[in-house]
């Protein structure tokens, strides 16, 4: 049997990030994933943004996370000589009167992120808007195919990546020990998004699993240095090519794209854009949501040597990296996790099961 200190299960934006602080501290581990074409963590557009919803309230911990997010995927991209992280713009163009509204009093009560679009004409040349425009800078830009795709690539060059579906009914748990393949393992961590709200260990947490649609869109001469944001967004995603997206969808049948939403995204961009497009895919996944819009972050309180990093929601790109060092910190006992991500809070509803 081969001893390792982790058995990490899923390698998305949270496996991944868990994996990498594992790998710097030094900890031993091992990657089960099986590839699902439709994980969240392959269609996220990539975007760290400070503003969000119709009120345009700032993101919870921000000014926290998006400093970490900067220094941690830039670490990262050096580690592999590429750029994971950028710094970008998103040019919101007001949709309605009543967000030409919300966007003012947001930036009469606090200016923080927003910029008013002084040259109303300025994008003319490629968009249809009435309204006007303003900005929310600074946003980062994350490119999680590349990044997914070249920690993929070291935990195969390293032997630390098993390709195959996890199956719980062959975890074998002994007091200070557990087996599962080959492995003698000391914990299990779960990262595997949408799965964990059907895991025994961990189907009793308020997950509300979200699914969100977008396309991928071929778009010649529009500049790819800025989000272009009409209720919808457009974001440079591969040379030439945009993410448009996307939906979100609290009710759904499953988790396939719908030709209703491909309907209204190109309904939606035949409005908006003045230039030629063709769509290169649609594709649809299920964020990892939770009721209380915060995440999943720890060890069972009945079975400490299992874990969990998830619920990351519509925020994956900035919660991953710093969650997912909180957890290896905790793990070595040096830090304690965030009380409102910590799984501790749900002790009372865990230690009912299993
Ligand atoms: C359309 C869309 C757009 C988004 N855009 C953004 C964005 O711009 N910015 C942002 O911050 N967030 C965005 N998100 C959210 C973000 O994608 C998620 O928060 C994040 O990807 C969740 O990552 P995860 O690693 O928890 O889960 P996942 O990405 O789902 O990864 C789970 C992994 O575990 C594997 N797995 C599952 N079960 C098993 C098993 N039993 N055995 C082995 N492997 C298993 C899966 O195959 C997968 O590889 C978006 C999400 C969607 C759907």
């Amino acid at each position: 049997m081969e001893k390792t200190e982790v058995i990490v299960v899923g390698q998305g934006l949270a496996g991944t990030w868990l994996c990498w602080w594992l790998y710097k501290a030094g900890i031993s581990f091992k990657v089960i994933d099986h590839p699902n074409p439709r994980s969240a963590s392959l269609h996220a557009a990539g975007l760290i943004n400070p503003v969000t919803g119709r009120r345009m309230v700032t993101t919870w911990m921000i000014e926290e996370l998006m400093p970490f997010a900067n220094q941690a995927y830039g670490d990262m991209g050096d580690f592999f000589g590429e750029i994971f992280i950028d710094e970008i713009s998103v040019i919101d163009f007001f949709p309605s009167v009543q967000m030409v509204q919300a966007f003012r009093k947001r930036f009469e009560e606090d200016p923080a992120y927003l910029l008013p679009g002084k040259d109303r004409e300025k994008f003319t040349r490629w968009f249809r808007y009435d309204l006007g425009w303003g900005s929310i800078h600074p946003c980062c830009l994350v490119y999680v195919e590349k990044i997914l795709s070249n920690w993929r690539g070291w935990l195969k060059k390293n032997n630390l990546l098993v390709e195959e579906v996890f199956d719980l009914s062959k975890l074998r748990k002994a007091e200070n020990e557990m087996e599962y393949l080959n492995f003698k393992t000391r914990y299990v961590i779960f990262c595997d998004g949408k799965s964990s709200s059907h895991n025994p260990y961990f189907e009793k947490l308020p997950f509300a699993l979200n699914k969100g649609e977008g396309l991928l869109v071929e778009i010649d001469g529009l500049p790819a240095n800025q989000v272009f944001k009409k209720g919808m967004s457009l974001v440079p995603y591969r040379e030439n090519i945009f993410w448009l997206g996307s939906s979100y969808e609290w009710e759904f049948d499953d988790d396939q794209p719908s030709a209703l939403f491909k309907k209204n995204a190109e309904a939606w961009l035949q409005h908006f854009l003045k230039l030629p497009y063709e769509v290169v895919e649609h594709f649809s996944a299920l964020r990892p949501a939770t009721l209380e819009r915060r995440p999943f972050v720890g060890f069972h309180p009945q079975h400490p040597q299992i874990g969990i990093l998830n619920g990351l929601g519509t925020k994956g790109c900035s919660l991953a990296p710093y969650f997912a060092r909180q957890l290896v910190n905790k793990l070595k006992g040096e830090g304690n996790i965030n009380p409102l991500a910590d799984l501790s809070r749900f002790e009372k509803i865990l230690m009912r099961r299993i």
